[in-house]
């Protein structure tokens, strides 16, 4: 039987994985967190995507983290090369901006190249179909 090694396979230690703590920093375990989204389900409202966006990130489920960007503005695939560790994530703000629009504000804490860094971006999500969707960030000014 040939085992793949394709990220987004969660399934060969998905039993540990699901207990350990969710990586979006909700303090659940990924099982009951983040977990069900990537498998499928339907996020509640644009900041649970946001979260299960992030963890995907963090997991490397770049699958996932493709299908929930908006057809309008998904890239053809995310650069791996470049992708850095993430070490957390903190929702600052998650507003609705209409009856199926939403923002969410949030800094994402990575280190890449040894070097730490903070990404800080208010994000836009749009839903359709019962579905939410990243569709695109703004960068709020450093020290604004
Ligand atoms: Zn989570």
């Amino acid at each position: 039987m040939k085992r793949s090694k394709a990220v987004g396979n969660g399934r060969a230690d998905g039993g540990r994985q699901a207990a350990a703590a969710c990586p979006c920093g909700s303090q659940r375990p990924y099982g009951e967190c983040c977990a069900p989204l990537h498998e499928g389900a339907a996020a509640s409202d644009a900041a649970a995507l946001m979260r299960s966006r992030y963890s995907a990130y963090a997991l490397g489920r770049e699958a996932y983290v493709l299908a929930t960007w908006h057809p309008s503005t998904r890239p053809p695939g995310l650069d791996d090369a470049a992708a850095p560790r993430w070490l957390g994530l903190q929702i600052r703000n998650h507003s609705a901006t209409g009856p199926d629009t939403a923002s969410v504000e949030f800094v994402a804490r990575y280190r890449v190249a040894g070097r730490g860094a903070r990404l800080h971006e208010v994000s836009r999500f749009v839903r359709e179909d019962g579905r939410w969707y990243y569709l695109d960030g703004e960068f709020p000014a450093v020290g604004g």
